[in-house]
């Protein structure tokens, strides 16, 4: 589903960083994949890269067989088949939770209003938070918040979905309810990249995890391996001092 081949991002502002070097991965279709490591490593860069949020400076990326830096490529349809939900929730603080999930189905997916609250409420009652259609973003706790994210980037159909950090933000108390929606999604088959701390999730839910440091991806494998028998000192290292 994500073919990654050989790129790099460098920011060139405030200074010089090399964000990701040379950087080639595959996710397959209904894979999960678990993305860690320590802070300013290029996750996020990577994910970004990946609905084109950031554009890679050279290398290639497949998403589903379309080449996502050509030039020809629509970005808008590029991101809503690659759904992203955010440490910061960033729903519309005036709009409804449900006009928060039906805004861009008409614009992006051609829904009849109709057909889109349809949708809209399905996908609410998924995530647990039907109850809630009218109310506005700060009447919400930021599990509700993050649940209604999760929502809006659903009702594009995409053919995957990226989560940076999506529970970072959170209150302890609602880390559970915002993984549960995730762990639910992989279980239906969406092709996922996670960005998490939550080491639980990465042992229970990932096929694979990555494990990046300065701009590269240093090791990645089975969970097994990861929490058990990591090859390189540095993932050692992280994981000492994360566990
Ligand atoms: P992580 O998500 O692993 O913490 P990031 O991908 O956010 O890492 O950042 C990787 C490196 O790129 C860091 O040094 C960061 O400061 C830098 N960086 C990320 N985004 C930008 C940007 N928009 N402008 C300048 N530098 C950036
Ligand atoms: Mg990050």
């Amino acid at each position: 589903m994500i073919n990654v081949k050989n790129i790099s991002k460098t920011f060139m502002v405030p200074h010089r960083v090399d964000a990701l070097v040379d950087v080639s991965e595959n996710i397959a279709r209904g894979e999960v994949v678990v993305v860690i490591g320590p802070s300013g490593s290029g996750k996020s860069t990577f994910l970004r890269c990946l609905n084109r949020l950031e554009t890679a400076d050279k290398g290639k990326i497949l998403i589903d067989g379309v080449d996502i830096l050509h030039p020809k490529t629509d970005i808008n349809k590029v991101r809503a088949e690659v759904g992203m939900v955010f440490q910061s929730f960033n729903l519309f603080p005036h709009k409804t939770v449900k006009n928060n999930v039906n805004l861009a189905q008409n614009v992006v997916r051609k829904r009849s209003s109709k057909e889109a609250e349809e949708i809209t409420m399905a996908l609410l009652d998924k995530v647990g938070i039907a109850d809630k259609k009218n109310v506005y973003p700060d009447q919400l706790s930021g599990g509700q918040q993050q649940r209604v994210a999760i929502a809006r980037a659903l009702a594009m159909n995409p053919k995957a979905m990226l989560f940076d950090e999506p529970t970072s933000a959170l209150d302890p108390e609602m880390i559970g309810e915002v993984l549960e929606v995730m762990k639910t999604l992989a279980k239906e088959g969406m092709t996922m990249a996670v960005v998490t701390h939550e080491m639980g999730f990465a042992r229970e839910v990932a096929d694979r995890v990555i494990f990046m440091d300065a701009g590269k991806i240093v090791e990645e494998g089975t969970p097994e391996h990861f929490f058990t028998n990591p090859s390189h000192d540095r993932t050692k290292l992280f994981l000492k001092q994360i566990l």
